[in-house]
């Protein structure tokens, strides 16, 4: 590939690539130059896990112990066909995932009783704080005009749910009013409230009372509610609230110290278009058949840009796909089993207590009691089961049940306070339910067949492969997309993930029962400083743009705290990814854009009028380095000193991190700040859609502002309240980018980023005859990914989305498409391509640009699916065998796509987000 490149050994074209005065003077030197082979780091790895204590968590607070379904961990948390897949832009290939979605979506909107659900979002904390932020978005011209700028919050909310709500709020200048419910004025400037349902510790309230009062005037409500709670309890949708968010952890997924889990927005169809996040719809293909696809808000960061109200783009879609999946194995009859299960040992042990003379505080309750005991005792006795209880004070202790726990465990709870208190008891077997009837759930929901169908492990297996049968992941073919860095998720970075002492810890637990999480998120924290060139690293941000917005609020505090709190101007150049302006404004700042130079770089003559302009209130410059246009620019550190010589701070967009580390860094080019994708660049899997996790790296004078939170003690002195729900963000995946540091070793990490950018060199090479390369520096290089222009291919009628979809019939995913510049493809090989693969897509493209000349009709009607391609009459110009078998390697990497081109458009006009039901149909 060198030779094809004309350099003799790679330290060539890297001199060629990067510009020499960024390029870092000293090795990585941040773990052992190889690195760990896969057996050793198989052993540290569980020698690191007996660090961490697994204690029974009755603690609650959000996070519960669950059961997986070995038939769902086996076949999608273990399976690569699920877990490598990308975010379903590609529908046609992506049919498996949609309809996962689709399920979870229905799960979600009929257990809530709402009409329409999203999937997904980040953590039941965020998702409280988008509903705050899209109800103050929609508030109507009255309630602007008075400036009704109050949200209240119930004192009963999660206290990290309160901490994020605080963080969010303030650049918003939204006033967050924390109180009893029974006593607030909502009369008094209110737009909109949370409640908790059941409430942290447990108890549960008739919401009827509070949401009848906001209705008068006109106060929106959204519910913050336990899903698994639900199956029995009434749904916050027939008392009438405007919007149910909450976590689906409950439904199959691990603690994992924290995350990830999905979380889930529910609302009435009037907010249909404010909804944030992504959402399933349901339209046609060119067939006519039933197909699926993310309806129109899909990309509303890359729309609206600055005027986008969430910047949410990486959910947590394996984890959604996971909780539906959990849904459709239970069906709604096993799932009120469960809860009712729960809730019989609850009531059992509130019995207990009452004969004893124990006092529980909870009139009505679900799975969690509040009593009233010497806490100390009891938790001396507690330890020696192994229990975790939430010890609220010296008096005060919540118990939560769970789907894990046995009456065994309640018999031992009762030992404990008998003990603890030294009062006998006397088991009671009369057991019933706690629940005011008029609270009772009473409808019988998710009766669509994909509920009812797949209840053995034999049905359930067979219905997950045939959705994993209709998807095009990573274990089939190479997926180029720029700026997403889709690369190898390796099975030994994965394991670990499986093992019960990095599941099985509650983010709230006593910390010596998380040595072991502190030291790898310790470690994994400095490595990634010192691969940034920063200081400090916080790993709490669960998505790459929850760490744009982490970045930029840490900004603003360094800012303020030097009394510039006026600094609030954000420059970012027109190339920038649509999470950026997004983040911005949520920051609180006013988005002013830079302009591009016909080569693709940042116009510095603009940049430094602008800079000047907005001078005194400069705050900072958001740029991403490589640029998005897959350039390392030249003058980056002239751009920065601009910045900086007006008191200004640089935010770097880390997505392109796969072409710095090892060989610059975003210190040494001037940045004050950056994200990292780990699931771009640090092998996390892309999940199809999520998990994420975005932590920031700063330079040292930012370090005290880093997240905090107001349970377990993180970041800096002065910090922001919190950004995530979980101290640590998504612990449990951290592991991964923690083993492909460990495996790949100061080299290897070297090595990959010159491999990435040699890979992209020699697809740029070997395309640069048949396709225009949009931009190269001044050696004609790349860095690791390269945009090819397809708007000359009009004049035959071709438009990208079409070379788009003809990909599919080749066995390969699209590149990214219209990104940053509409009608290109951008194209990202990664490392982990062997130079055969990198031929084969080179050779689909080269022939699809042929058949853009000689036979544009089979490109205009891919993909071709077998329904297609075996009907009796075909009538088209060309062969059955060149639409389905244009190259020979096909012969043994063919994909069959299960459906053919979907009409994007119908589906936007007839919203339709939930399983069908038969009558849908029928329709
Ligand atoms: C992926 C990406 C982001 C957003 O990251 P998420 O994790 O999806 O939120 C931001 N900027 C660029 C350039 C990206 O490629």
């Amino acid at each position: 590939m060198l030779k094809t490149l004309g350099v003799g050994h790679i330290d060539q074209l890297i001199s060629q690539t990067i510009p020499e005065d960024i390029l870092s003077k000293e090795p990585l030197n941040i773990t052992q130059p190889k690195g760990l082979s896969e057996y050793d780091f198989s052993q540290h790895i569980k020698e690191l896990g007996k660090n961490n204590t697994v204690f029974k968590n009755f603690i609650g607070l959000g996070y519960h112990d669950t059961l997986m379904p070995a038939v769902i961990r086996r076949n999608i948390f273990e399976n690569p066909g699920w877990y490598t897949a990308y975010t379903p832009y590609q529908s046609e290939i992506s049919q498996g995932r949609l309809e996962a979605l689709l399920n979870f979506q229905t799960m979600i909107a009929e257990f809530t009783g709402m009409e329409i659900a999203n999937a997904s979002l980040l953590d039941e904390s965020t998702a409280v704080s988008e509903a705050m932020t899209m109800f103050f978005n929609s508030r109507n011209a009255k309630q602007k005009e008075a400036n009704r700028r109050k949200f209240f919050v119930s004192e009963d909310v999660l206290p990290q749910t309160i901490a994020v709500l605080k963080t969010k709020a303030e650049p918003l200048e939204i006033e967050i009013v924390i109180g009893d419910d029974r006593q607030v004025d909502l009369e008094d400037g209110f737009f909109g409230a949370v409640m908790q349902y059941p409430e942290k510790f447990g108890a549960i309230k008739d919401l009827s009372t509070f949401v009848d009062v906001a209705k008068i005037y006109d106060v929106k409500v959204c519910v913050s509610a336990d899903l698994l709670a639900l199956a029995i309890l009434k749904p916050p949708g027939d008392f009438g609230v405007d919007v149910v968010v909450g976590s689906s952890q409950r439904f199959g997924i691990p603690i994992g110290f924290g995350g990830p889990h999905a979380a889930f927005l529910a609302t009435k169809e009037e907010y249909k278009r404010f909804i944030p996040g992504r959402i399933i719809g349901i339209s046609k293909d060119a067939n006519g058949d039933i197909a699926l696809r993310m309806a129109l808000q899909t990309r509303e960061q890359h729309i609206k840009r600055d005027k986008a109200t969430s910047n949410i783009c990486t959910a947590q879609v394996l984890l959604a796909v996971m909780a539906g999946m959990y849904a459709v194995y239970h069906g709604f009859d096993g799932i009120q089993k469960i809860a009712k299960g729960i809730h019989l040992k609850t009531a059992k042990l509130n019995n207990v207590f009452e004969k004893m003379g124990i006092q529980q505080l909870n009139k009505i309750f679900f799975d969690t009691l509040l009593i009233k005991v010497n806490s100390e005792k009891v938790k001396s006795l507690a330890e020696i089961y192994s229990y975790n209880f939430n010890y609220i004070d010296d008096s005060t202790i919540s118990i939560s049940l769970n789907e894990t726990t046995t009456h065994e465990d309640v018999t031992h709870i009762i030992q404990i306070f008998s003990k603890a208190e030294d009062k006998k008891y006397k088991e009671v077997d009369n057991d019933s339910v706690h629940i005011n009837p008029h609270l009772l759930r009473k409808d019988d929901i998710l009766t669509q067949d994909v509920f009812k169908k797949y209840h053995s492990e034999t049905e359930m297996m067979r219905y997950i492969k045939s959705l994993e049968k209709k998807d095009l992941a990573l274990n089939h073919s190479m997926i180029p997309l720029g700026s997403c860095t889709m690369k190898l998720n390796a099975a030994s970075e994965m394991l670990p993930l499986g093992y019960s002492n990095w599941t099985d810890i509650h983010p709230f637990a006593p910390s010596n029962q998380w040595e072991g999480y502190r030291q790898l998120i310790s470690d994994l924290e400095n490595c990634l400083a010192e691969i940034t060139g920063f200081s400090a690293t916080s790993v709490q941000p669960n998505s790459g743009a929850q760490g744009e917005y982490t970045g930029l609020r840490v900004i603003q505090k360094y800012h303020l705290s030097r009394g510039e709190n006026h600094r609030n101007i954000c420059l970012i150049p027109e190339s920038a990814h649509g999470t950026n302006p997004a983040s911005a404004t949520m920051s609180g700042m006013k988005v002013v854009v830079v302009k591009t130079t016909m080569k693709g770089e940042i116009d510095i003559q603009d940049l430094r009028q602008k800079a000047n302009l907005h001078s005194k209130n400069l705050s900072s410059l958001m740029i991403t380095y490589p640029s998005t246009y897959g350039v390392f620019e030249d003058n980056i550190k002239e751009v920065t000193k601009i910045i900086h010589d007006h008191k200004g701070q640089v935010y770097m967009d880390g997505a392109n991190m796969n072409a710095q580390v090892g060989l610059t860094n975003p210190f040494i080019i001037g940045a004050d700040v950056c994200h990292l994708n780990l699931h771009k660049t640090f092998a996390i899997p892309h999940g199809g859609g999520g998990p994420g996790v975005g932590p920031i790296c700063v330079a040292t004078h930012l370090a005290e502002f880093l997240p905090s939170h107001p349970l377990v003690k993180t970041g800096g002195a002065k910090g922001l309240e919190a950004i995530s729900a979980a101290p640590f963000g998504s612990p449990l995946v951290c592991l991964i980018s923690y083993g492909y540091i460990k495996m790949l070793g100061n080299e290897g990490l070297k090595a990959s980023t010159e491999t990435a950018i040699l890979n992209a060199n020699y697809i740029k090479q070997r395309l640069s005859e048949h396709y225009p390369i949009l931009y190269s520096n001044a050696n004609g290089r790349v860095a690791h990914e390269m945009i090819i222009d397809c708007r000359g291919f009009k004049k035959n009628g071709i438009e990208v989305i079409d070379i788009a979809k003809r990909l599919i019939d080749y066995g390969f995913h699209a590149p990214t498409v219209s990104f940053p510049v509409i009608g290109t493809l951008m194209i990202e090989p990664t490392e982990s391509e062997s130079k055969e693969e990198l031929d084969r897509f080179c050779d689909a493209l080269i022939n699809i640009k042929s058949e853009i000349e000689y036979n544009p009709e089979i490109i205009k009607n891919a993909p071709h699916s077998l329904k297609i391609l075996t009907s009796n009459d075909w009538g088209y110009s060309y062969s059955r065998e060149a639409a389905a078998y244009p190259l020979p390697y096909l012969k043994t990497h063919k994909f069959w796509t299960p459906v053919s081109r979907i009409d994007d458009a119908y589906g936007d006009r007839n919203l339709m987000c939930t399983c069908p039901s038969v009558e849908d149909f029928q329709s």
